[in-house]
């Protein structure tokens, strides 16, 4: 944005210096015109950090060659999009498409397996700058963030904004990572916002504006507006958020359940909730997405357990143990199986998720073909010794016994020198 003279006195922020500035056309200090410009610049605590195009973008800053060719992150036959790079997405090329697909569109890209563990470092990194700016981060993946910049102001002696362009050129020059930053004063807004400039966006929705900014929206913009719902709402003639505002919270309510009066109140602008810090682990979970579908309850068991040993492997890596697990299946591509079941007390062991999971699989696999299956555990708190002791069960011991000592070996001899019975 580029300020004219009548924007005098409209609080300005140079995005190359991170200084405020009254509205000038250029930053006082640098002589910068790249400025954001917005009277409630100063007032606005709610930030949403986005990297862009994370995964091509890791790749990219770590390989020079690919920084001009169209780039995708993806991999296996029958796998998907996972992330591409601008250059790819003007062929049309998207994430979540199948990879077929995106080649047909752009022949010429340059395909890169995902390198999830060195993703989860970079991401670590962005962090840790984040964490500079406030404790209140609450991330939604592994790319993406909340944070509540409330009351941060006599720590910084500096606005929000100030930091959030700050955050963006530290992550850029240090990490080599550029991001997208939504300024607001709610979560809702502030994710929005992100979205909207993308690459290398700094976008704020002040008080003023959300309501009529919000108005042409799609109700899809609204978080919980699945492909399904949209439709629905579609068919009751809901399609803008200006005709959700046409009902009041009742019907809404009545017509869609607890989802109304969300949908009433992020339509008004209101969201009110709280940034939620992530210090401790959720779940742990592990999937994989086959070359082709599988029915055979067998060789679905093999890669249930293959899954498991690795949802096991972090578990103890971690020091954590979990008590409920859950199997997911996909049955083609826009279908999600997921089934749930809680273990007497906690665990870390691989044969333990295994068995719990079994039991759930033989429930749903009964000739389905599946593309996709995963476990996950959650329930996580910390592993303390005597959890692994299970006096009531004397085979149950000796099982675990046998999988720690197998654990031990492995922690002396490398990881996977020897396996487990089923993972042979
Ligand atoms: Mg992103």
């Amino acid at each position: 944005m580029t300020t004219r003279g009548k924007n005098r006195g409209v609080p300005s922020l140079c995005l190359d210096c991170a200084c405020v500035g009254d509205g000038a056309s250029r930053c006082a200090h640098c002589g910068s015109r790249h400025l954001a410009l917005h009277p409630e610049l100063l007032d606005l605590h709610m930030l949403h950090v986005d990297c862009d195009a994370f995964y091509a973008a890791v790749e990219k800053r770590d390989n020079p060659d690919l920084v001009a060719k169209p780039v995708i992150i993806g991999g296996g036959q029958r796998g998907v999009v996972a992330t591409c790079c601008y250059q790819a997405r003007i062929f049309g090329v998207h994430s979540a498409m199948p990879m077929y697909k995106a080649l047909k569109k752009c022949p010429q890209a340059v395909i890169i397996k995902p390198n999830m563990a060195k993703y989860r470092a970079v991401s670590r990194e962005i962090r840790d700058e984040m964490k500079m700016l406030s404790p209140l981060i609450e991330p939604i993946s592994i790319d993406e963030a909340f944070i509540d910049m409330s009351g941060t102001g006599r720590l910084h002696r500096r606005s929000p904004a100030a930091m959030a362009a700050g955050l963006a050129n530290v992550i850029r020059d240090k990490i080599g990572i550029s991001v997208s930053i939504g300024l607001s004063y709610n979560n809702f807004l502030a994710k929005i916002a992100s979205d909207i400039n993308k690459p290398r966006g700094f976008t704020l929705i002040g008080k003023a504006e959300a309501m009529d900014f919000l108005a042409h929206q799609p109700v899809s913009i609204i978080w919980g507006v699945g492909e399904k719902f949209n439709h629905k709402l579609r068919r009751d003639g809901i399609h803008k958020i200006t005709d959700l505002r046409k009902l009041d919270e009742t019907i809404l309510t009545t017509r869609y359940g607890a989802i109304g009066s969300r949908l009433w109140r992020l339509a008004h602008g209101l969201d009110v909730r709280r940034v939620i810090p992530d210090n401790a682990t959720k779940s742990i979970s592990s999937e994989t997405t086959f070359d082709f579908d599988i029915s055979d309850p067998e060789t679905l068991e093999d890669h249930l357990w293959r899954q498991c040993e690795i949802v096991s492997y972090q578990l103890k890596h971690k020091n954590l143990v979990g008590r409920t697990v859950t199997l997911k299946l996909k049955p083609s591509i826009h279908k999600t199986l997921t089934r749930s079941s809680q273990l007497t007390d906690s665990t870390q062991l691989a044969h333990r998720i295994f068995d719990c999971a079994k039991v759930l699989l033989e429930r749903v696999a009964s000739g389905t073909r599946f593309r996709l299956l995963g476990v996950g555990v959650s329930g996580i708190s910390d592993f303390a010794p005597e959890s692994a002791v299970d006096l009531g069960d004397p085979t149950r011991q000796q099982k675990n016994q046998a999988e720690r000592a197998v654990d031990s070996l492995n922690r002396r001899f490398g990881k996977s020198s020897v396996q487990k019975g089923r993972g042979l």
